[in-house]
């Protein structure tokens, strides 16, 4: 294992995200790092992966900025990089609730509780614990007993938990996301709607998995994550396949994208079904014209119509 990738935020200002952009990029590229990194003027968030030098340079880099001196780095070993490119790009925000009024989470945001604080509330009857991710990232894997918010994207969130208020107003509440970004603002949305008992997981599953004293136990089935490697083990103790196929309901963790480019959606596929479905999430999407399926596995016209009239007969 000689590279590694790092998750991390930091929500601070930063005065020009275009100009910070340019140069952190020159810098990225000088150790030869790859990756995703958002900047905005309210702060950072990138996941980035490189040889172990390189990423020791880059957190040392940043620890001697005042502004992300304490910023906390999620790390991973990994064989390999874990992106092909590196980009670092200014955003309006880093993650949005699609808010008129944005949440600063350096002045609200729920209190943080450590793995271990985090897992006793998993077991606490009187705390409800919300997954703050998408619908499917939960459906890969999820602290066991959280509830699943029907949504799509995070920006979809305050409606669906306004519409489903009375399931946690009387109760605790802990939210828990990917590396911690999202529930930052999220747990502040939360106490500005006026829910009094809000906490957040320190570091987000990904700190959870690591953390000596959890080592993942509570949670099921695969994080999903943001980059070529799709997801990653947490439960170190009791691991359990909690991902269904999305046809036939059997269990999988192998996610693909529906290959109608204009659905794109991700599904937990068996290889058997994606030959079958041409790759696509449903008849119409493999019957679409510029389904990627046909054209990336060399099918001829007749074995597309072939696969097709197969679909329709089951
Ligand atoms: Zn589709």
């Amino acid at each position: 294992m000689d590279y590694r990738v790092l998750l991390y935020y930091q929500y601070t200002p930063i005065t020009d995200p275009k100009q910070f952009a340019k140069e952190h990029l020159a810098f990225c590229r000088s150790l030869d790092l790859k990756g995703r990194i958002l900047v905005a003027e309210e702060g950072i968030n990138g996941t980035l992966s490189g040889t172990k030098e390189a990423t020791d340079q880059y957190m040392d880099f940043m620890h001697q900025d005042e502004r992300f001196k304490d910023t906390f780095f999620k790390v991973d070993e990994s064989e390999e990089h874990a992106f092909k490119k590196m980009f670092v790009r200014p955003r309006k925000e880093l993650v949005s609730l699609n808010l008129e009024d944005d949440i600063d989470p350096t002045t609200l945001t729920g209190n943080y509780l450590e793995p271990e604080e985090f897992k006793a509330a998993l077991l606490d009857e009187n705390t409800v614990v919300i997954d703050a991710r998408n619908d499917y990232e939960y459906d890969l894997g999820h602290f066991r007993g959280a509830v699943r918010p029907d949504i799509r994207a995070f920006r979809e969130l305050p409606e669906w938990i306004r519409a489903n208020k009375e399931k946690f107003m009387d109760k605790k509440v802990v939210t828990y996301c990917t590396g911690g970004i999202r529930c930052e603002k999220f747990s502040g949305w939360m106490l500005r709607e006026g829910f009094e008992d809000v906490a957040q997981l320190h570091g987000g599953i990904a700190n959870y998995g690591k953390n000596p004293a959890t080592k993942g136990e509570l949670w099921d089935g695969k994080m999903y994550v943001f980059d070529e490697r799709i997801s990653v083990e947490i439960n170190q103790v009791d691991k359990q396949v909690v991902g269904k196929e999305w046809f036939d309901g059997t269990p999988c963790e192998r996610y693909i994208n529906c290959s109608n480019p204009e659905c794109n959606r991700q599904i937990l596929v068996s290889e058997e079904n994606e030959a079958r479905y041409l790759g696509a999430c449903s008849y119409d999407c493999a019957c679409h014209e510029h389904n990627r399926y046909a054209a990336e596995h060399g099918l001829t016209q007749a074995e597309r119509q072939r696969r097709l009239a197969k679909i329709v007969q089951m």
